[in-house]
């Protein structure tokens, strides 16, 4: 097997005809040395019975069907894990991703390289403010983390056999993939395309979808939130100081006790500090202990792969008994 294609699908019915039809044509070069691994994540419409469906005109397709949602990063690393190719290429479902660039991924790898990712020159048909919270998100992570992870980009990209290895043998299950391929080294290269607006459907990152990937990288590749709330526990410290000369001041030039005011925000202000660094310490925390269940990530209820569809429930149990 040389090349594996790797699509996660979340009630993607819509867009899938498109999407495979648009894949077969793309990896027509390494026709019959090539898979196409679509992982429906749990959907409720029917995109298992559209990649059924497809598998009749495209015999190198296979199915996989999640027990359950994991979610896209879970989702994608479930089809990882699958794939057998020497190279592995990864796309979103509802192409905004263009399949026609595996062309030229290819011929970037051919170059020397070991990841070649799609870096989002423009993104069309996304709202202001998904741009503007991207744009700011990549900068701030870049800024917090020893890790430097390529800005603007997805997990839209093409990578060897050793970088896909090398991030399957993490075992962690708050997964930042795109964060895991740079902490992986090796030799990347980006390429810059131009992010269509969806095939079909609607976004599956809503608000809360976006936040919890961005506390995963976070929280998965620096710790300095935890030393910033030491630094703030100084700079708290600062202001109490600054309080204290206030308040003796006033006491001794008025002889007055300082009014409510000052009091009350005092309080809140120490308040507020207080749970903000509880906030930050919870995190980490909760992160601790789900790592430390170490529950498989997901679970494989269907397996669609040559002419029948069998059953299984296969797991990555086996590569955490191995990392255990
Ligand atoms: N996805 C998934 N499971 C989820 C959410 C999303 O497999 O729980 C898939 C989805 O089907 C798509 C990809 O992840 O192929 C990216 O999702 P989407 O296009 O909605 O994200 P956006 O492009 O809006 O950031
Ligand atoms: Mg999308």
């Amino acid at each position: 097997m040389f090349v594996s294609v790797v699509v996660p699908c979340m009630n993607e019915e819509e867009s899938i005809p498109a999407l495979v039809d648009r894949l077969a044509e793309a990896i027509r070069p390494w026709a019959d040395r090539a898979e196409i691994i679509l992982v429906d994540d749990g959907s409720t419409d029917g995109t298992w019975e559209a990649i059924r469906k497809a598998r009749k005109r495209v015999p190198q397709l296979v199915g996989l069907r999640l027990s359950a949602n994991r979610g896209h990063q879970v989702a994608l690393t479930a089809g990882l894990e699958a794939a057998r190719g020497a190279r592995i290429f990864m796309l979103d479902a509802d192409l905004q991703d263009p399949p026609e660039l595996l062309g030229e991924m290819m011929a970037m790898m051919d170059r020397g390289y070991d990841v070649v990712y799609g870096r989002r020159a423009r993104r069309q048909g996304e709202t202001l403010f998904k741009k503007a919270s991207a744009f700011a998100f990549y900068r701030f992570l870049n800024a917090l983390s020893d890790v430097a992870i390529p800005p603007d980009t997805g997990d839209f990209r093409l990578v060897s056999r050793r970088a896909l290895d090398a991030v399957l043998s993490m075992p962690e299950r708050a997964r930042f993939l795109r964060g895991m391929f740079a902490w992986a080294g090796f030799r990347q290269i980006g390429l810059e395309y131009v992010r269509a607006p969806r095939a079909a459907g609607e976004t599956k990152y809503p608000l809360r979808a976006m936040l919890r990937l961005a506390t995963d990288a976070l929280t998965g590749f620096s710790t300095k939130p935890l030393r910033f709330a030491t630094r703030l526990s100084f700079a708290s410290l600062f202001v109490t100081f600054l309080m204290a000369v206030y308040v003796f001041g006033s006491l001794i030039l008025y002889q007055t006790a300082p009014g409510w005011a000052s009091v009350v925000l005092a309080v809140s202000f120490f308040a507020a500090i207080q749970l903000l660094t509880l906030g930050i310490l919870g995190e980490y925390v909760g992160r601790l202990y789900i790592e430390t269940k170490r529950r498989p990530l997901y679970f494989v209820s269907e397996e669609a792969r040559g002419p029948e569809i069998v059953s299984s429930s296969s797991s990555n149990r086996e590569h955490f008994k191995e990392i255990a």
